[in-house]
């Protein structure tokens, strides 16, 4: 049994998966887990993922300033109407 975990252990650690955003084969460590994905994990790299998040937050910068102006101006209201 001892053998087999082994065996799997090695198996997993030289095997690369290919990270479907930059084509770069990489240890499955490097792919962030998902559940709710094949085999568990994320079908790109993390760093790939780092990069969409990141592209993501600026993407929605200006939608988020104006959401977050809109709150305290509602929230200004709330506040002088409290008094
Ligand atoms: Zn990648």
């Amino acid at each position: 049994m001892e053998n087999q975990n082994v065996w799997i252990e090695r198996k997993t650690r030289d095997y690369r998966e290919k990270c479907s955003k930059c084509g770069t084969p990489k240890i499955l460590e490097a792919f962030n887990r998902d559940k709710s994905k094949f085999a568990g994990r994320r079908s790109e790299c993390s760093e790939c993922s780092q990069k969409y998040a990141k592209k993501h937050y600026e993407d929605n910068r200006e939608q988020r300033k104006e959401y977050q102006r809109l709150y305290y101006e509602v929230n200004e209201k709330v506040k002088m109407a409290e008094w």
